[in-house]
């Protein structure tokens, strides 16, 4: 198995991450990314194959997202698809509970025996559609987080997720360069859903020649979402709020 040990701690701290790392969870990155690169042969995780791209892209990326999550919270991840940001948080936040919710269960598999192989006791997998888990009262308004990437556009993820958080949490889409479109077509949706307007924080993930553009966009929950969403999907994708 090739140690990526350093490559981990470099690509950290090039972006101002290093102070979540430590010992134990350098090794379990180092296992998730021996594992994704095995398990990427056979089964269609991510189109990213190299090391130091699964560490930049994928895990320094989920990594951005651990400042805003509250000590002990409860966490959903919409639209887990391979584990991201599902596996990195509950790697580097073992007081957090992430639920990683996806409609795939051949990678809600994929992520249980990862959890087992890392001794992750902190990851639980939730099978089916977002805007149906919604609607069931042991999710909707239940967690203090709930983050989507790369899901789907802002205008649709945000009727898929702001229904899952509880008053006072927190909605946040990671986005790439498409971001400020998408925060303009869904602005009016965000207010209807009981969300705060949208706050963008904007940053750089970087290392050698690769550089990618990054936005958090950041909804607090003020209101209850109304009874009449989410919608059925076909309904959310053709008029989205
Ligand atoms: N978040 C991951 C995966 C992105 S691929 C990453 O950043 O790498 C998008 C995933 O969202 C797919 O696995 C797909 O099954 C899931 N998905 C899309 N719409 C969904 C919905 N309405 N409910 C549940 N899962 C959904």
């Amino acid at each position: 198995m090739t140690d990526y040990s350093s490559l981990i701690r470099e690509i950290f701290s090039e972006n101002g991450l290093d102070g979540l790392l430590n010992s134990s969870n350098v090794e379990k990155f180092n296992m998730l990314i021996d594992r994704m690169l095995t398990v990427n042969e056979k089964m269609n995780l991510t189109a990213i194959t190299d090391g130091e791209d699964v560490i930049l892209k994928h895990i320094a990326d989920s990594a951005t997202v651990v400042k805003y999550i509250p000590k002990n919270a409860k966490m959903l991840d919409v639209g887990t698809g391979g584990g991201f940001p599902s596996l990195p948080v509950a790697i580097l936040r073992p007081d957090v509970s992430v639920y990683a919710l996806d409609s795939t269960a051949k990678k809600l598999n994929y992520i249980e025996e990862t959890a087992k192989i890392l001794s992750l006791d902190n990851i639980k997998t939730v099978c089916g559609r977002a805007e149906v888990f919604g609607k069931s009262v042991n999710y909707r308004e239940r967690f203090d987080i709930v983050t989507a990437r790369a899901v789907a556009s802002l205008n649709i993820l945000t009727e898929l997720c702001l229904p899952f958080v509880k008053l006072g949490g927190t909605f946040i889409s990671m986005k790439g360069s498409s971001a400020n479109e998408e925060i303009t077509a869904a602005r009016s949706g965000v207010i209807q859903l009981g969300g705060t307007k949208f706050e963008d924080i904007e940053f750089t993930l970087h290392y050698n020649d690769k550089v990618m553009q990054r936005h958090l966009v950041i909804s607090k929950k003020a209101k209850n979402t109304p009874d009449s969403f989410p919608r059925i999907y076909s309904r959310i994708a053709k008029k989205p709020l």
